[in-house]
Formats: structure tokens, sequence, C-alpha cells
């Protein structure tokens, strides 16, 4: 089954008088269960294809069909309602709410969906179980290591059981060894079959994915099956 199907996508950006064209005409199709790394040297136009995959922009030109909704043009609070539903993000700085317990952070998504307070803490609750940091559940951000922060924000873009995982350089804040344990988190997650996208401009990391797609000045330079991807250890 197709997740998303990108056709010609593009992306231009007015600074002044000068256009400039993040992504130049980007047409790819991603399937349900696929690990797929974004890679590419700075500027290449990775952020603002996830930005378009995640529904947080819409692309200039182009059609991007998400799970066989178009949302090439969708309004601002369209675009709101989808992400809500189909995506959960992670970032390289957590993001997480500092005075806010982990539980609270991944139970954040669920208001949105109009869960209680019971079922919210419920589904928070075995999320955090899920990415083994159920007994941290009362603690905040700042009691936590930066590898327990990752697995927090995990959690919470697990928490809705989105379509999709998007993942923007989840490695860049953390030491070695942790990012090695959270790409262990993410072999599992997709075991299990979830679909996960990530950025990251890291060989090493990229080799856990099972394909890698490379940018350059806003196309496709490659996309290339990783026929043998780094295992749990
Ligand atoms: P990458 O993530 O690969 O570093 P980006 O998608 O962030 O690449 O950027 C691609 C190009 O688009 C760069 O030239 C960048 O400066 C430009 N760009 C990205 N976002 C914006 C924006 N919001 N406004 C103007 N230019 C942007
Ligand atoms: P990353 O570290 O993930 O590559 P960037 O530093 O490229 O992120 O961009 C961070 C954010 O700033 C993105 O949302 C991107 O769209 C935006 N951005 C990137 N370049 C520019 C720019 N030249 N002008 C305005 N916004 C930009």
């Amino acid at each position: 089954k197709t997740v998303i199907k990108t056709t010609d996508i593009a992306k231009a950006y007015q600074m002044g008088s000068e256009t400039i064209r993040a992504l130049k005409s980007v047409s790819i199709e991603i399937k349900q269960g696929e690990y797929v790394s974004f890679m590419g040297p700075s500027g290449s136009g990775k952020s603002t294809l996830m930005n378009m995959i995640g529904c947080l922009d819409t692309p200039s030109g182009g059609q991007y069909i998400l799970n066989g909704n178009d949302v090439s043009d969708m309004t601002e609070n369209e675009l709101a309602e989808v992400r809500n539903k189909e995506i959960g993000f992670v970032f390289q700085t957590f993001n997480l709410l500092p005075r806010a317990s982990s539980l609270e952070n991944v139970a954040l998504p669920l208001i949105y969906a109009g869960y209680s307070k019971a079922e919210r803490e419920e589904k928070a609750l075995a999320a955090l179980a899920g990415v083994g940091l159920a007994e941290r559940c009362h603690h905040k951000p700042n009691e936590l290591s930066g590898g327990q922060r990752q697995r927090v924000a995990i959690a919470r873009a697990l928490v809705n059981d989105p379509s999709i995982i998007l993942a923007d350089e989840p490695t860049g804040n953390l030491d070695t060894k942790t990012s090695y344990d959270i790409m262990d988190l993410f072999a599992q997650l997709h075991d299990k079959g979830n679909t996960i996208i990530m950025v990251t401009h890291e060989d090493d990391i990229a080799e856990y994915s099972h394909r890698i797609v490379r940018l350059r000045d806003g196309l496709i330079e490659k996309d290339v099956v990783n026929e043998n991807p780094t295992r749990i250890n």
C-alpha cells in the first residue's frame, strides 16, 4: 500500500527579489512499512521536502497524495487535521514542554483527538512503556538524559498511531552510543510495521534504514535500496 506519492513537487521561496527553488521537481513513492533516509548536503532541500511530506507546508507546484488524499492544495486548518491524524514528528532538539512530565508530554497529541483524561493517561503510559520509559513517566525533561528525552519524544510521535513517523536529524544532539540506541529503537518500530522517514547527514545512521534517497539542489540525485541495513546489536 502506497502511503506517500509526490509527483513533480516543487517549492520556491521568495527572498526579496530573489526566488529560491528549494525543491525543483521531486517525485517519490513510499509504501507502508518502509524505512527511508533522506541525505544530501546542507541546502539540498531535505527540510523542505520533510515539511511537505509532514503537511507543515504545501508545495508551490506538483501533487502530493497522502494515504489516497490529495493534500497539495489544502488550507492551513485541513493540513493541521491531517497532520494530527497521520504524522508523528521526531526532532533533533526533542521539542518537549519543559514544565510538563513525560506522561503529560506524550499525552499532548491526544488532547486534539478528543480522548478523556483517563484514556489519554492510559495511552500515554502504554506509549512510554513501548520505549522502555514507563518508570520515568513523572519525570520532567530536565530530569532525563538526552537519549531518554528522545525516547519520550518518540513515544509522543507514536501515541496517536500515525501512518508515518518523520524524524529530522533524530540523533543530531546525541552522543554516538545513545544515537545507536535510538536507531535500535527505530529498527524495532520498523519491525513492528511502522513507516519511518528520517533526515540524517551521518552515513552510519542512514545505514540503519532500508532505502537511502539523496537530494542535491532540490532534486533527487539517487534513490537506492540498502541491501544490508545495520541490525540491532
Ligand atoms: P536542507 O534541509 O537540505 O539543509 P532546506 O530545505 O532547509 O535544505 O533548504 C533548501 C534551500 O531553501 C536553501 O537554499 C534554504 O536556504 C532555502 N530555504 C529553506 N526554507 C526557506 C524559507 N522558509 N525561506 C527562504 N528560503 C528557504
Ligand atoms: P535542518 O537543520 O533540519 O537542516 P535548517 O537549518 O535547514 O534545518 O532549517 C530550519 C528551518 O528554517 C526549516 O523549517 C527551514 O524551512 C527554515 N529555513 C531554512 N533556510 C531558511 C532561510 N534561508 N530563510 C528562512 N527560513 C529558512
